[in-house]
Parts: C-alpha cells; sequence; structure tokens
C-alpha cells in the first residue's frame, strides 16, 4: 500500500509538473527539485491526501466485509 502510494506520487507530480525544471538530473537533483518547487509540493500533498482517504476507505471496507461474513 505504502509502495503503491509512493510510486503513484513519483508518477503524478512528474506528469503533473507545470515547470520546466530539469527533471532529468540525479536523484538527489529531482528528490531536492521537487520539494522545491510548489506546484510539485501541492501534487504530492494531494496525492498524499488521496492515498490517506484511499486507506481509511479500504480500512472500512474490509471491516464491513468481515461484519458480512460473520467473522468478528
Ligand atoms: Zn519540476
Amino acid at each position: 500500500m505504502t509502495r503503491t502510494t509512493v510510486a503513484l506520487v513519483a508518477l503524478w507530480s512528474n506528469a503533473a509538473s507545470a515547470d520546466m525544471g530539469d527533471h532529468h538530473g540525479s536523484l538527489v537533483a529531482n528528490l531536492m527539485h521537487l520539494v522545491s518547487q510548489p506546484d510539485h509540493v501541492a501534487m504530492i500533498a494531494a496525492a498524499a491526501i488521496l492515498g490517506g482517504v484511499g486507506a481509511v476507505v479500504m480500512r472500512r471496507r474490509a471491516r464491513a466485509a468481515r461484519r458480512m461474513f460473520g467473522k468478528q
């Protein structure tokens, strides 16, 4: 789950990049760039919130399914 969220954040923040910054540098340079550009930070925050909401929804659905099948 955490792995998926991280992958989604990476994909999304790249796809949604509005600035013309260099995205082909080293991993560290890219990370520094991602956390220093407000547009990327905004997308990362949005993705993190969506990931958190998704985790809560999944947990609720799992609990509802357990109740449905009679296991406490
Ligand atoms: Zn950028």
